[in-house]
């Protein structure tokens, strides 16, 4: 088993049990620094701390809301997952004109490690498909 499917069945356990405060409310609250690219009353994007690729960036919601991860959205929060996408979409344009690629790991199959809904936004070389 791949260190990166250990990691994320791990999380998916431990967020299975009340899903606790991830590593991104310190980075929320600002008690952690990060490389923060873009903060509106919504959300928070920042340089992912293991980038893989040249541009590699999170957009968060700054109140998790009870969002550990995409397949917990409820429909009230329509509205905020499309502000998410559209942040994410015009950031990804600036920093790759050339095409990006806005990724969500959801729970363990999906390879997710903070419970904390993020999109991933990547870029700045050409992607491969399928992914890993
Ligand atoms: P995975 O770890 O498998 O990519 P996720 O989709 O849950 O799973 O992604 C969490 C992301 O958060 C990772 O890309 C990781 O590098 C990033 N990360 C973890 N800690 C920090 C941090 N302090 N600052 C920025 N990014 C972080």
């Amino acid at each position: 088993m791949s260190d990166e499917v250990k990691k994320a069945q791990e999380a998916a356990e431990l967020a299975a049990d009340g899903s606790p405060p991830t590593i991104f409310d310190n980075i929320i609250s600002g008690k952690w620094d990060s490389d923060k690219i873009h903060e509106d009353d919504l959300c928070l994007a920042f340089r992912d701390i293991t980038p893989q690729a040249p541009v590699h960036f999170l957009v968060i919601p700054k109140n998790r809301d009870g969002l550990t991860q995409l397949s917990k959205a409820r429909e009230d929060q329509k509205e905020l997952l499309g502000h998410l996408m559209y942040v994410a979409q015009m950031l990804g344009q600036k920093e790759c004109p050339d095409g990006f690629r806005v990724t969500v790991n959801d729970g363990k199959d999906g390879a997710q490690s903070v419970y904390h809904l993020h999109l991933h936004v990547m870029g700045g070389r050409q992607m491969a498909w399928p992914p890993g």
